[in-house]
């Protein structure tokens, strides 16, 4: 039976990516497996600058100033990463979501941070607006899509000063002016590849600007120097990351997956919205395009609805315990023919009901 994955990460790749990687893993190189080759051999030194000229051009970033590196440690590790790098004084952070919270939480090991907005006492179903970021704060973050809430980004701040972006689970996924973020990263994990790597761009003239020592594993200008490969990259995740890419390039780029991405939004929330056994969790306008969440209103319906998602392939829409509910994640690789399977689901519930 055909699973319609709607996992939240890690998640759904597209079957001929699955398909050249795992023949990679079987012969990469006149034979030889991809997972036991020297990193540094040509072949891989290939992959990874192909990897990263893929990110720039795919950003439209492409001689602007910026360079792509491809880290361990998840996004996770950028939280600290971003404030050793960047943080003298204070930054200001816009709390929208649980990995926004723990962003902060991070850097503020190193110095001191503002919290510019936080829509926590709302246990963050909306995005924070109408804020200002003081002129002398070192840096701006912000979460675009907040995986685990259901709520995005659609705008962002005129930053004074340098803006960093988390963008682990809607990279790739829409249209925007990238120029105007100096720092972004995202865990491969929800719209890149496989779990294992971490995809960093950074306008290289924010670095070298705070005083204090920075272990070279931490150090972005190490890294950059080195080409990504201060020491042994994730190469398997670099590499399906590479082919996801590469997918994604030769779909038509962001433009083209943006459209579908609309369309797949658009479909669920109208059910949301029509299907009286539903609600939608985000406010309206904050709604995101990756992570869709809801709940039912009659809790009585649920080993019904899960049942008959279940016989229906469906798979992954639990929501997560600080929401409850459901979400359904709807990342670049999920088809259109996913998100309709799941709505006929809803509207089958309500025929039933
Ligand atoms: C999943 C996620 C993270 C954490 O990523 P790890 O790679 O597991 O450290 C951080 N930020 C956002 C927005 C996420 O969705």
């Amino acid at each position: 039976m055909k699973k319609h994955n709607f996992s939240a990460g890690p998640c759904v790749l597209p079957k001929s990516v699955m398909e050249q990687a795992a023949a990679a893993v079987l012969n990469f190189d006149e034979g030889l497996s991809l997972l036991e080759i020297s990193h540094r051999s040509k072949p891989f030194v290939d992959v990874m600058e192909n990897a990263r000229s893929l990110a720039l051009e795919l950003l439209g970033l492409e001689g602007k100033g910026y360079k792509a590196l491809f880290l361990q440690g998840g996004a996770s590790t950028q939280f600290l990463m971003v404030a050793l790098n960047l943080l003298e004084k204070r930054a200001g952070y816009l709390n929208s979501g649980t990995w926004a919270d723990k962003s902060i939480k991070e850097a503020k090991i190193y110095d001191d941070i503002y919290e510019v907005g936080s829509s926590k006492a709302a246990n963050f179903n909306y995005i924070p607006k109408g804020y200002d970021i003081p002129e002398d704060y070192d840096y701006f973050h912000c979460t675009s899509n907040n995986t685990i809430f259901g709520t995005q980004m659609k705008s962002f701040p005129n930053s004074p000063v340098p803006m960093v972006c988390d963008m682990s689970s809607d990279i790739f996924s829409r249209q925007l002016d990238f120029s105007q973020f100096d720092l972004i990263y995202a865990g491969a994990q929800k719209n890149m590849g496989p779990a294992g790597t971490t995809l960093v761009v950074i306008k290289e003239d924010i670095l070298g600007k705070v005083s204090r020592k920075i272990p070279s594993m931490m150090d972005y200008k190490v890294h950059i120097g080195k080409g990504s490969m201060f020491n042994t990259p994730p190469v398997f995740a670099v590499y399906v990351s590479m082919l996801t890419m590469q997918w994604l390039k030769d779909l038509g780029g962001i433009k083209a997956i943006e459209e579908i991405n609309e369309k797949k939004a658009s479909l669920i929330y109208s059910e949301i919205d029509l299907n009286p056994l539903f609600k939608g969790y985000a406010v309206k306008e904050d709604r995101s395009n990756m992570n869709a969440t809801f709940t039912l209103e009659n809790e009585n319906l649920k080993e019904t609805f899960d049942a008959m998602c279940l016989e229906a392939g469906i798979n992954g829409i639990n929501g997560h315990r600080s929401v409850g509910g459901y979400r359904a994640s709807m990342y670049n690789a999920l088809s259109l023919d996913s998100v309709k399977a799941l709505v006929e689901i809803m509207s089958d519930l309500e025929s039933k009901a």
